[in-house]
């Protein structure tokens, strides 16, 4: 059997609620997954809450992808196991969920100044109940409207960095991010570091606290797979993996259990609940 260690749901900018995506996991035979949105941890609660975890069938790994604030380069953390209701760690979520819905609204403003109508309604009926916020909202709005063909183009013209619509939002240091998972009794993993672009913040980062490294990505080629794997063993990391799900057609994977990884890796992480 197989697993998935990174998924998103309707909480940050994934389609599917946390009860629908464990579904489709089980439909999909994954044997653990991990529930990983956007500087949130609502998904996990909802679970939590409905009584849906833990679940027959399937193991749920908690877990987190915070953006972690750096001047050029996106950098994201995972963290699992963490525990959601730690008072710290939700405080400083609140403060960056927070950023998010001014940043959204600045950002809102200054596609309007290029020339597009879109209004915050719009966006906010794509994200839904999300309580995090993210460009990845506004590039579907912005689809749905007919102003640009693709998500991709949305991006590539006017959300990435650089671009004319752009607004960064608060993000915590990478240090905090870790030293709030670790008190949280959670285990920090350097989410995707082929998408940083920079091998030396890669290694500094893991220098820095880092527990774990998601060696297998979909986007890594299988020499940046073999490199992450090489590091992982250099600095005694765990390894971890994951498809980064969101359900968004047109995004890869279309299906969860498209791209999954042996659970030999999940197991390392995973703990029972303690119920
Ligand atoms: P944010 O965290 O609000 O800055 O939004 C980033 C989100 O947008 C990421 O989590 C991705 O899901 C999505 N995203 C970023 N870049 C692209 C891209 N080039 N194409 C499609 N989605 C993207
Ligand atoms: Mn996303
Ligand atoms: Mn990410
Ligand atoms: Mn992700």
């Amino acid at each position: 059997m197989a697993s998935d260690l990174h998924m998103h749901t309707t909480c940050s900018d994934g389609v599917y609620s946390p009860e629908e995506l464990v579904e489709a996991a089980k439909a999909a035979g994954l044997n653990y997954i991990a529930i990983t949105d956007h500087d949130t941890v609502d998904g996990v609660a909802q679970l939590y809450e409905a009584g849906l975890y833990p679940q027959k069938g399937i193991k749920i790994i908690p877990g987190i992808e915070f953006s972690a604030h750096h001047d050029i380069r996106s950098v994201h953390i995972l963290g699992y196991n963490i525990d959601i209701y730690n008072r710290e760690l939700s405080e400083r979520l609140n403060d960056v969920v927070e950023a998010r819905w001014s940043r959204f609204s600045a950002m809102v403003e200054k596609i309007r100044a290029l020339g597009y109508d879109l209004t915050e309604t719009d966006v906010l009926q794509i994200a839904d109940s999300s309580t995090s916020i993210s460009r990845s909202h506004i590039a579907q709005a912005l689809v749905a409207k007919g102003f640009f063909p693709s998500i991709k183009d949305t991006f590539d013209q006017i959300l990435d960095k650089g671009k004319p619509a752009y607004v960064s939002h608060y993000r915590l240091e990478a240090e905090e991010i870790v030293r709030l998972i670790k008190e949280s009794g959670g285990t920090p993993v350097l989410a995707h570091p082929g998408l940083i672009h920079d091998d030396e913040l890669v290694e500094q980062l893991l220098k820095n606290g880092i527990e774990g490294i998601e060696a297998i990505y979909p986007k890594h080629s299988a020499e940046e797979t073999e490199k992450y794997l090489a590091l992982a063993e250099k600095y005694h990391l765990l390894v971890t993996g994951g498809s980064d799900y969101h359900g968004i057609a047109g995004r890869y994977p279309a299906e969860l259990g498209q791209f999954v990884i042996d659970d030999a890796y999940a197991a390392e992480l995973y703990r029972e609940p303690e119920i």
